[in-house]
């Protein structure tokens, strides 16, 4: 890797969140190593960066050690939507804390800044509302959820310990739900699920009475809020709060698919899966003070961003048909 550049490495680099972030960096100049599996990401999520100099790609599991030589760390490698992470929850588990403990062993010796993707999902399915960072929440420990939730909360337990006991300069964020471009089609993740099913004519699957609801923030919001953490050192460790404060139930979010995309599907109810939190909302005070950030796209300029790269990729494609 170029030296001259700072060099920064992505776990989880060509999922969704991931492969934004990677084009982020290397539009501020950074050398990019993405480490993948490719569990839930592809190489296609990645094709138009693979020409750039200053991109490289490396398929691996972090679950297995990693000698790299890097300034900077982001770990995003796991999977988070429900059907991804319930597909092979043992190895969900794994990929979280084995993988977190692998990550902060590379910074340690690197004496390197790490910053990990927590998740709202450590506050489970909340008795405060919205969450603030210092909500301990309320998680199911042996539910199916349980693989992702407590996964991520024994990451950040880690993170903490490397911090105090080995002096890593750690950063939690702790990421409400996120859509935009590049989603997983067939993630099962409401946004992803809604699109296909309204393009394709296809019933809208509104689980339990569409009552519960959750705050989207679109992928470019979140990816400004991680990168000015990582690069903020007065912000802190965290934990903090990356998310968009807009609650929305998600019958609203299943009526504005149907109007952006002009679909005649109807919508169709389906038992409300269990331990689904009720609500979601994120407390953006500590990001809003400490980062001047906040998010920028509404709702429906983002559906409409998203709905586009959609038809784009799988239905002007033909390949719709694939998914
Ligand atoms: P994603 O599934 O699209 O991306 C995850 C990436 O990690 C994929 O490319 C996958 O192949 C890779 N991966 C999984 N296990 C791995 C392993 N053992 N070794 C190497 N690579 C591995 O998911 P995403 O939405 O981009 O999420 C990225 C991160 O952000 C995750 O850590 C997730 O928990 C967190 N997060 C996402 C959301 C959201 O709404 N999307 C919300 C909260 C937290
Ligand atoms: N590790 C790694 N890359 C490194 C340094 C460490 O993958 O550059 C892994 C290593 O395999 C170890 C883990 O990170 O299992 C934790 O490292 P740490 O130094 O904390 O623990 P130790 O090596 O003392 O067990
Ligand atoms: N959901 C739904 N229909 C779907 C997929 C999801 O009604 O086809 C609901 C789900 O029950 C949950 C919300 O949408 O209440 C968000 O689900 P998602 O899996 O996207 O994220 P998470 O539950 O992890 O926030």
């Amino acid at each position: 890797m170029r030296r001259d550049r700072k060099r920064v490495l992505v776990t989880g680099g060509a999922g969704f969140i991931g492969t934004h972030l990677c084009e982020t960096l290397l539009a501020r100049n950074c050398h990019v190593l993405c480490v993948d599996n490719f569990f839930t990401g592809s190489r296609e999520n990645i094709a138009h960066l693979l020409s750039d100099p200053f991109f490289e790609l490396l398929r691996h599991d972090i679950t297995f050690p990693l000698y790299v030589e890097v300034d900077e760390i982001y770990n995003l490698a796991c999977p988070a939507s429900p059907v991804h992470y319930q597909f092979d929850p043992v190895q969900t588990t794994k990929t979280s804390v084995i993988g977190a403990i692998n990550m902060l062993g590379l910074a340690k010796r690197l004496r390197v800044p790490i910053l990990q993707a927590s998740t709202s999902e450590v506050y489970g399915d909340p008795t405060v509302h919205p969450q603030p960072e210092e909500y301990r929440g309320n998680v199911n420990i042996t539910g199916p959820r349980a693989c992702y939730d407590e996964g991520k909360r024994c990451a950040e337990t880690l993170f903490f310990d490397y911090h105090r006991q080995h002096k890593v300069p750690v950063k939690v964020v702790r990421i409400f739900n996120t859509y935009g471009p590049r989603m997983h089609p067939n993630d099962g993740r409401v946004v992803s699920n809604f699109i296909m099913q309204a393009l394709r004519g296809e019933p809208i699957t509104l689980y339990g009475d569409g009552g519960q609801s959750r705050a989207f923030c679109y992928v470019d919001d979140l990816v400004e809020g991680m990168v000015a953490f990582m690069e903020t050192a007065s912000a802190g460790t965290g934990p903090i709060n990356l998310g968009n404060p807009g609650e929305f139930t998600i019958r609203h979010l299943a009526e504005e698919v149907l109007r952006i995309t002009g679909s005649a599907s109807r919508i169709e109810f389906r038992d409300l899966p269990a331990d689904d939190p009720r609500q979601r909302q994120p407390d953006i005070t500590k990001a809003r003070a400490a980062l001047g950030w906040e998010p920028r796209i509404p709702l429906e300029a983002g559906l409409i961003r998203t709905i586009e790269d959609f038809r784009r990729r799988y239905f002007e494609t033909g390949r719709a048909a694939r998914f």
